[in-house]
């Protein structure tokens, strides 16, 4: 009788084993060169400790990247593991999120997981598939943020969203769920995403420093598609002054745009007098120098720089504490041996590289994922690995990873092969990554799609039936297309190839 116990003792711990439990965290818009752990030019800057943890622990992936560079079509590309044009959702302008269709948490669901998902959702429809929930409407707000709940009303609470998301998540583990089943929890944030409003505690943060310049600040666009000087979403000339660059009243310069900034309004009358002291003697300083015309159009933008790059960074910074404080509860709960971290982010972001904010271009800052992944006993720590991989391999890992057998009509892949050996790509793994944006009124970035390899990337853009292709070994920072150089003739015919070969096999119409 004891060995028949033991024996079944056996069996469960190696059941559980088996399935691991996920946390998977994952925020909006935060670029892999805001991450210490990527190296890059915020390397010693970019306030992520805990994060770097994951790299240090597990996994850092420094070729992940997004199928189409937006908020919602990055998230249906991971509910579901297929393209957007597959998928259904293809753009934020139009979206909604057909829910009815096959999603990973549905087939964890039915085999046995406990799943969450708490913050920011953004696929407009309720989400299904999931035993609690708990999402921001839309983009959600910074400040005093509501949350739409599982009966389809809303409330609000008080405080700042990325801490009170932290504190959802953590409430959810400790006593939220059912503890005799494995679980997937998905702790999505809305920072580091547009207006970037930090957190009280970290408005000073970064006070006084100078952050290191892009090169291609003053990017004039040449050498590329004309469309590239078409999009609207410049430092120099499409920020807001109260909404991005924390001004008071309307603006007092014409290279600033209007508009009210609703966090602001949000905020109760302590908020905003915290809120409105922390910046003003920086304010008050470019009012006078404006009033006195001492500061001309460039060293303009280099103010904007700073002011949007430090915001950003410490909207970051509370994003990283809040991973610290999930690992820190999966440490001492037990829980940290058999389960799987990830962090990730929805695409990746200008942080001023050719003179923008925002993301939509195929150019490796907004292409780009972060994708660090801890996984004990399974990821060698300190693993750094090159191989493609993309969103489109998220629902095909935790199926793999939780024992479910991957549907075939999943576009994705999934990672383990390349997490049990090291992050190295098996031979038959992809050798390019597809990318499609189609195209949105905001910011007027042109409809583009195409592919990158390991050197070179290719993209079309039907606006003008152009070609635009880019060596990225001699030209890192793609500032010139070489698609009619004579020398580039074989390359560029490989590459067309390859987009009609990746185009077929994801049947793009
Ligand atoms: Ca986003």
């Amino acid at each position: 009788m004891r060995s028949l116990i033991l024996l079944i003792g056996s069996l469960i711990t190696a059941t559980a084993a088996e399935r691991p439990n996920i946390v998977f965290i994952f925020s909006d818009d935060h670029a892999l060169q805001a991450i210490s752990a990527y190296g890059g030019r915020f390397k010693d800057i970019a306030p992520t400790p805990n994060i770097d943890k994951l790299a240090k622990q597990g996994a850092i992936f420094e070729r992940s990247y997004c199928t189409n560079s937006i908020c919602g079509p990055s998230r249906a590309v991971i509910q579901t593991g297929k393209h957007s044009h597959i998928n259904g959702f293809i753009d934020n302008d139009n979206g909604r999120f057909d829910g009815s269709q096959p999603t990973f948490p549905k087939y964890l669901q039915k085999a046995g997981y406990q799943t969450a998902i708490i913050g920011k959702w953004h696929l407009v429809t309720q989400p299904q598939g999931f035993d609690h929930w708990e999402i921001l409407p839309g983009q959600g707000s910074y400040y005093n943020p509501d949350f739409i709940q599982k009966d389809g009303g809303t409330k609000r609470f008080p405080g700042y969203c990325t801490d009170i998301i932290t504190d959802k998540a953590l409430d959810w583990l400790k006593t939220g769920r059912d503890k005799s089943k494995p679980f997937v929890l998905m702790c999505q944030q809305k920072a580091p995403h547009r207006n970037w409003s930090p957190a009280e505690r970290h408005y000073k943060l970064f006070d006084g420093m100078d952050m290191p310049e892009p090169e291609s600040l003053f990017d004039d666009y040449s050498g590329r598609s004309k469309l590239l000087g078409e999009q609207q979403m410049t430092i120099a000339r499409h920020m807001m002054w109260a909404n991005d660059s924390k001004l008071p009243g309307k603006p007092r310069n014409d290279t600033f745009l209007g508009g009210a900034n609703g966090e602001f309004m949000r905020m109760d009358p302590e908020q905003k007098k915290a809120y409105e002291e922390a910046y003003r003697s920086e304010n008050e300083n470019l009012l006078a120098r404006l009033e006195a015309g001492s500061i001309d159009d460039k060293e303009l933008t280099r103010w904007k720089y700073q002011r949007y790059i430090k915001n950003y960074l410490r909207c970051v910074r509370a994003v990283d504490e809040g991973v610290g404080k999930l690992l820190d509860y999966l440490d001492e709960s037990g829980l940290a041996e058999n389960t799987i971290v990830i962090y990730s982010s929805d695409q990746g972001f200008y942080l001023g590289e050719h003179g923008w904010y925002d993301k939509r271009w195929m150019f490796e800052e907004s292409l780009a994922m972060p994708f660090l992944i801890r996984w004990p006993g399974v990821v060698k720590p300190g693993t750094r690995s090159q191989a493609l991989i993309q969103n489109l391999d998220y629902a095909p890992t935790f199926l793999d990873a939780a024992g479910v057998e991957v549907p075939s009509d999943m576009q994705g892949r999934s990672l383990l092969p390349v997490l049990k050996n090291e992050g190295k790509a098996p031979a038959d793994w992809r050798k390019a990554i597809y990318y499609s944006y189609s195209g949105e009124r905001t910011h007027n970035v042109a409809a583009h799609d195409g592919v990158r390899n390991d050197r070179y990337k290719l993209f079309h853009l039907p606006k003008t039936d152009e070609w635009q292709l880019f060596d990225l070994e001699k030209d890192p920072q793609e500032l010139k297309s070489v698609h009619a150089e004579s020398s580039y003739a074989p390359v560029l015919a490989e590459m067309k190839t390859i987009y009609q070969n990746l185009r077929q096999q994801y049947r793009v119409k």
